[in-house]
C-alpha cells in the first residue's frame, strides 16, 4: 500500500463516522438537502469556495492554487433509495422506507475524505473542482448540474468519477479504457386492437396473441440483428393486458429495458424495435405505439485519462490488486453525460467478495442488505489524493519528470 494511503489513516476514522452518519439519514433524488448541507458546510470549513443550488441540491468546491490554468474535475453522487433497509447495521436507515443501497454515502464520503486531506496536505498547482452530484439513479442529476453550466462555471479538462462494486476484492480497483457502462432506454409499446367476447375471437382483434408473439420477436433482436461480437441486452420486464378470461381486451403493453455498450449498435436497437413492432401489429391486424425515452448514455472511458487513473491505482495498490481490463457492465451510470462533454475515467473500487469475513460487502447494490464497505474510505480518498497530486502537478515536478 502507497504513502498516501499510510498518511491518510489517521484522520480516517472522523469520515468513517461521517460515512455512518450520512448513512442513517438517506436521502431520494433532488431531496438531498441534509446531504448537500453537511457536505457545503465542511468543504467551506476546509477553505473550499462552495458553490450550491447546481442541478438543485448539487455542490461544487473549488480550491485553486498556484498559476496553472489546469483544471481537475471529482465527481460524487450522494441520493439513495426507496429500499427498507435490512442490514442490521447499527447505522442503518432512521428514515423508514429509504436506503443508501447503492453505496453512494460512500462515494461521499470518500470524497470528503479527500478534500480535507488534500487542503491540508496535497501540494498542487492548478484548479480542483469536487462535484457533488444528486440522483444519479436513474433521474439524471448529472445532466441537472450540467445544466445549470456545471463546465462553462467550472471548467475541467478531464473529470473522473469512482462507484464500489460488491462481489470484487475489497479496495481492488478496476477500470477499462473504452465503453465501460451500457446505454439504457425505457420503452413502452402499446397494441391496440379491437375488443370483443372471448367466445368470438374473430369479431374482435385481439392484441393479447400480437403481444405474445412481439415479446418472442423481440427475442431476435439480440440474437439475430446484433453483431455477437457486440453487446446488447432486450429485456420485456412487463407484459400487461386483460382482466377476464372471456374478455379480449383493446389493449396490451410492453414495458422494455434496452441496453447496449455502443453507439451504433443502440442505434440499430432502436430501428429494429420500431419496425419488429410495426410488423408484428400489422400481421395481428393491430397497431403498435412505441414511446421510446432515452435513458443514461453509453460511458466511454478516454485512453490517456484512463492511463492515468490506472497509473495512479497501482501507484496506490500495487499492481496485484488493479484490474486494466475490467469487464465492461450492463449498468448505466449518468456520469457517462459527463464524459461525452469532458474526458475522463470512471473506476469501480472493490466493495468486498465476502473472503474479508464482511458479508454486507459482498451483497451487491440494491438489495436490502447491502452496506458500503467502510475500508474503503481510506483506499478511495488516497486515489483521490494521488490522483490530484499526479493530474494538477506543480511545474518544477513536471520539469524534471517526477
Ligand atoms: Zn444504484
Ligand atoms: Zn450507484
Amino acid at each position: 500500500m502507497g504513502h498516501m494511503l499510510e498518511s491518510l489513516l489517521p484522520q480516517v476514522d472522523e469520515f468513517v463516522a461521517l460515512r455512518r452518519e450520512i448513512h442513517r439519514f438517506p436521502e431520494l433524488a433532488f431531496s438531498e438537502h441534509r446531504t448537500s448541507e453537511l457536505v457545503a458546510t465542511r468543504l467551506a470549513g476546509w477553505g473550499y469556495e462552495v458553490h450550491r443550488g447546481l442541478g438543485g441540491t448539487g455542490v461544487v468546491g473549488q480550491l485553486r492554487r498556484g498559476s496553472s490554468s489546469r483544471s481537475l474535475g471529482l465527481r460524487a453522487d450522494m441520493d439513495a433509495l426507496p429500499i427498507a433497509e435490512a442490514s442490521g447495521r447499527p447505522w442503518a436507515s432512521a428514515c423508514a422506507g429509504l436506503m443508501h443501497a447503492c453505496g453512494h454515502d460512500g462515494h461521499t464520503a470518500m470524497l470528503l475524505a479527500a478534500a480535507s486531506y488534500i487542503a491540508r496536505s496535497v501540494e498542487f498547482d492548478g484548479t480542483l473542482n469536487l462535484i457533488f452530484q444528486p440522483a444519479e439513479e436513474g433521474a439524471g442529476g448529472a445532466v441537472k448540474m450540467m445544466e445549470d453550466g456545471l463546465f462553462e462555471r467550472f471548467p475541467c479538462d478531464a473529470v473522473f468519477a469512482m462507484h464500489n462494486m460488491p462481489g470484487v476484492p475489497q479496495g481492488h480497483l478496476w477500470l477499462r479504457e473504452g465503453a465501460s457502462m451500457a446505454s439504457s432506454d425505457d420503452v413502452t409499446i402499446t397494441l391496440h386492437g379491437t375488443g370483443g367476447h372471448g367466445a368470438m375471437p374473430h369479431r374482435a382483434a385481439d392484441p393479447v396473441v400480437a403481444a405474445a408473439s412481439l415479446v418472442m420477436a423481440l427475442q431476435t433482436v439480440v440474437s439475430r440483428n446484433v453483431d455477437p461480437l457486440q453487446a446488447a441486452v432486450v429485456t420485456v420486464g412487463a407484459l400487461n393486458a386483460g382482466k377476464a378470461n372471456n374478455v379480449i381486451p383493446a389493449q396490451a403493453s410492453l414495458e422494455l429495458s434496452v441496453r447496449a455498450l455502443d453507439r451504433g449498435v443502440r442505434q440499430h436497437l432502436r430501428e429494429r424495435i420500431h419496425a419488429l413492432a410495426q410488423a408484428q401489429a400489422e400481421s395481428f391486424s393491430v397497431r403498435a405505439e412505441v414511446n421510446w425515452r432515452e435513458g443514461y448514455a453509453v460511458l466511454v472511458n478516454t485512453p490517456a485519462e484512463t492511463a492515468l487513473a490506472a497509473d495512479v491505482a497501482e501507484q496506490l495498490a500495487g499492481p496485484a490488486r488493479v484490474n486494466r481490463q475490467a469487464p465492461p457492465l450492463t449498468a448505466s451510470e449518468d456520469f457517462a453525460f459527463m464524459l461525452e462533454k469532458v474526458p475522463g475515467c470512471y473506476l469501480l473500487i472493490g466493495n468486498g467478495d465476502g473472503s474479508d469475513g464482511n458479508a454486507a460487502g459482498a451483497c451487491m447494490v440494491h438489495n436490502p442488505g447491502y452496506d458500503f464497505n467502510d475500508d474503503n474510505v481510506a483506499v478511495g480518498a488516497a486515489y483521490w489524493s494521488l490522483l490530484v497530486q499526479r493530474f494538477l502537478q506543480p511545474a518544477a515536478r513536471l520539469a524534471i519528470g517526477s
